[in-house]
């Protein structure tokens, strides 16, 4: 058990993740060191610095993925290594450089650092279910054993970075065998309450259902899970002497017509949430025709997870780590609220802030 008292370094502090998991470690009475892109704009950390036990336990840091020896010095002294930053965008201009380079740079020059740092006893990495499948086979539920295999430059660009990013930090530790092991959490979309009021890619979806992005109602299944419980999965990686391997974890697998019933349900029906339902097997076909009229980044993700429910066994983090999820649907609700308070939502039939009015 790496417990009592830890030193954690965090990379990319200032993310949706990363913010609820430097909260819960300051919590649990670790200290920790968090890296953030540019410490310039004292406005982008002051959710941090605001945090209880902040003052004498967080210290932050600037190092940026691209660097030549990005944390090169920056980890003296710490026990272990949370490794979160990653740029999280679907759609990008340029792949290898937006997305390829700063995931596999960035991780590669995390575990150069951690090595070159005695006293490190464990590295987190903060994977993806992307570096799991980007194609979901009907009816197959994906597990730690799975890998994706189809995703690259030109199709699925952000899934490609992680697998590629995950699967650098394994070669590494076989060609390396460091003195730290290395223990990977792969979540699906994180959603729930942002610290921040950046809107992140994931929340970004309920955020696009509620604000009328969305003209249809798509056969798509998300597999979601809640950030606060990605955070805690960090946390006990770190916690649980025996925990190995990669991790899933996702609460669950909900369809998108699901969650449009959920949302109008519970207060939500003022919104401009899609009623037309294109969750059939012509309406699929339909909108795979329209997906080539969208950005590519976004076209691809719908041609590949239309008409394919995404679903995941998570027994492995349950039992091993002993983590709970808290149920998806209170956490969209949660969600829904959240982006509410931060001013995200904008589709509001007959509201003042209706756009179309
Ligand atoms: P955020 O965009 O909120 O956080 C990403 C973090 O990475 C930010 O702190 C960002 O810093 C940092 N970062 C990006 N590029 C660089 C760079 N070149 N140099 C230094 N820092 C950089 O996303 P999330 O919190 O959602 O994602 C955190 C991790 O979780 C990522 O690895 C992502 O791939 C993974 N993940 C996320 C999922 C989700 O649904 N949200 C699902 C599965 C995995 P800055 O603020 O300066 O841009």
């Amino acid at each position: 058990m790496i417990g009592d008292m830890a030193t954690v370094f965090v990379s990319g502090a200032t993310g949706f993740i990363a913010s609820h998991l430097v909260e819960q470690l300051l919590d649990a009475g670790h200290r920790v060191r968090g890296s953030v892109r540019s410490l310039k704009d004292p406005a982008k950390v002051a959710h941090l610095r605001a945090l209880a036990g902040a003052d004498d336990r967080l210290e932050l840091v600037e190092a940026d993925l691209l660097a030549p020896d990005a944390f090169g010095g920056r980890l003296d002294g710490c026990d272990v290594v949370m490794h979160t930053a990653s740029p999280y965008r679907l759609d990008v201009r340029d792949p290898q450089r937006d997305l390829v380079d700063p995931a596999v740079q960035g991780t590669r020059a995390m575990l150069e650092a951690a090595c070159a740092t005695p006293g490190i006893r464990r590295v987190v990495l903060t994977s993806s279910i992307a570096a799991i499948t980007d194609q979901p086979d009907r009816g197959r539920v994906y597990d730690e054993t799975d890998w994706n295999t189809t995703s690259s430059l030109q199709r699925n660009p952000y899934y490609y970075s992680k697998t590629l990013a995950e699967r650098a930090a394994w070669q590494f530790v076989e060609e390396r065998r460091p003195a730290w092991d290395l223990v990977v959490i792969n979540p699906s979309v994180v959603i729930g309450p942002s610290m921040t009021s950046a809107l992140n890619t994931s929340n970004g979806i309920i955020a696009a259902l509620l604000n009328g992005t969305y003209p249809v109602i798509f056969d798509l299944t998300w597999a979601m899970v809640d950030v606060r419980d990605v955070a805690a999965a960090h946390v006990r990686a770190m916690e649980t002497a025996a925990a190995a391997g990669r991790y899933v974890c996702s609460a669950d697998s909900i369809p998108a017509r699901r969650v449009v019933t959920l949302l109008r349900e519970n207060g939500y029906d003022a919104y401009r949430l899609p009623s037309i339902g294109f969750d059939n097997p012509v309406g699929t076909w339909l909108a795979k025709l329209a997906s080539w009229t969208q950005p590519k980044g976004i076209g691809q993700y719908l041609r590949t997870h239309l008409g394919a429910p995404l679903r995941f066994d998570n027994t492995k983090i349950r039992r091993e780590l002993g983590l709970e999820f808290r149920p998806i649907e209170s956490t969209i609700l949660e969600t829904a609220a959240d982006l509410e308070r931060w001013g995200h939502l904008r589709g509001r039939r007959g509201g003042t802030s209706d756009p179309l009015r």
